[in-house]
């Protein structure tokens, strides 16, 4: 084994990935992660050579948390991009290989409270179904085939699957994190719908079904990314010489160093105990993990700058690109304030 790929080793899987999948994700993905953060886009040619390795059409959950996992360490947004398209299929259940699917839901007027600002809306013309309206944060949305979008009828929310045409126009935004994930502002205009997802009226309870895999998800990013920031301080603190011997040599360091292991591990375990069962993923196990891994990203952010002093702060490093992506992970798939509420609601109703 060679020795880069040492550290990796002793991070114990999630679930198995196809082996053309992990060499690009673990080789070939950190060579380029800091032109897609930079050009806050993924080459078309990486794109398709994702496409070619399966990673659209992951065989189970754990395989497509691995991906994320993987991904993350070097580039979340590609953990994002795998993520958001691997929880729209787990709900589509539909044939729809090597695609990439964004997801729609939020809108200009809030997302926490996303029924209350719904104003895209469907409307039926004889047989035809067609969406009007504006969305926020669709990430994906810059290499989307299918969007699966959020919008009213008569009947209520309900999900829609829209493919891509002139009638979908795309605005990437210029976000400080998960740059790259293709996040954008979509705008539907007069956009024909291909397929009804579940029954009208329902949708909200179906976007909450993906909401939930996807908060996961968000944990397993966080463990990516606490993983890549421990691999690269690490690594740096074993050079550094400082009074005498290397960083990893003094004992403040080795307990930072020793809390982040022990806490990824922590949620590892966690994380594969509840996709033990991956038909029922538990909606509260599934709000912690998301909860307490953001923390533990954004607590590994802070000890690799800590160790790495002033180089901690380089603009473009492995280190700052993590740390802006760990500041997200509060927010998307659910506020942390959201998820504590559903949390605490839910404790003080079992006990
Ligand atoms: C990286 C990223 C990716 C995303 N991807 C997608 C996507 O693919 N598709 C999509 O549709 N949307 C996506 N979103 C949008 C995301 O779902 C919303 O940002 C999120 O739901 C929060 O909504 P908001 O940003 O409008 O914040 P608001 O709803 O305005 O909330 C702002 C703040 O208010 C506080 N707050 C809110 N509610 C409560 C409460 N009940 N109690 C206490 N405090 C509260 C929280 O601190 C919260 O951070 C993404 C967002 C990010 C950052």
């Amino acid at each position: 084994m060679p020795k880069s790929q040492k550290g990796v080793a002793l991070l114990k899987e999630i679930g198995k990935v196809n082996e053309n999948a992990r060499e690009l994700l673990e080789k070939e993905l950190p060579d380029i992660a800091k032109d897609i953060d930079e050009e806050n886009r993924i080459p078309s040619s990486f794109i398709q050579k994702l496409r070619d390795a399966g990673v659209f059409d992951p065989r189970d959950i754990r395989e497509l948390l691995e991906m994320v996992r993987i991904s993350s360490r070097s580039s979340p947004a590609v953990g994002h991009l795998i993520l958001i398209n691997g929880t729209a299929k787990l709900l589509l259940n539909k044939n729809l290989k090597k695609s990439i699917i964004a997801v729609s839901i939020t809108e200009p007027g809030g997302g926490s409270d996303v029924k209350a600002n719904l104003t895209t809306k469907a409307v039926n013309v004889g047989e035809k179904t067609y969406i009007n309206g504006t969305k926020f944060f669709t990430s994906n949305a810059l290499y989307a085939d299918h969007f699966l979008v959020l919008a009213v009828t008569d009947k209520g929310p309900t999900l829609f699957l829209v493919r891509k045409s002139e009638n979908v126009v795309v605005e990437p935004m210029d976000l400080t994190a998960m740059r790259g994930a293709g996040i954008s502002v979509v705008h539907y205009n007069n956009a024909p719908v291909e397929m009804v997802v579940g029954e009208e009226g329902t949708g909200l309870r179906n976007a909450l079904l993906s909401i939930n895999i996807g908060r996961l998800g968000y944990s397993v990013i966080a463990l990516g990314i606490a993983e890549g920031l421990l691999l690269e301080t690490i690594k740096y603190a074993k050079k550094r010489i400082i009074f005498g011997r290397p960083l990893t040599e003094h004992q403040g360091p080795r307990w930072m160093i020793a809390e982040l292991y022990s806490k990824i591990e922590l949620l590892r375990s966690y994380i594969s105990d509840i996709v033990k069962d991956d038909k029922n993923i538990d909606p509260l196990k599934a709000s912690i993990a998301k909860v307490e891994g953001a923390r533990l990203a954004q607590r590994a952010a802070w000890v690799a700058v800590q160790l790495k002093g002033g180089r901690g702060l380089e603009k473009g490093s492995l280190t700052e690109r993590l740390s802006r992506d760990a500041r997200a992970l509060d927010i998307g798939e659910g506020a942390r304030e959201v998820l504590l509420d559903f949390i605490g609601h839910k404790v003080s109703k079992i006990f």
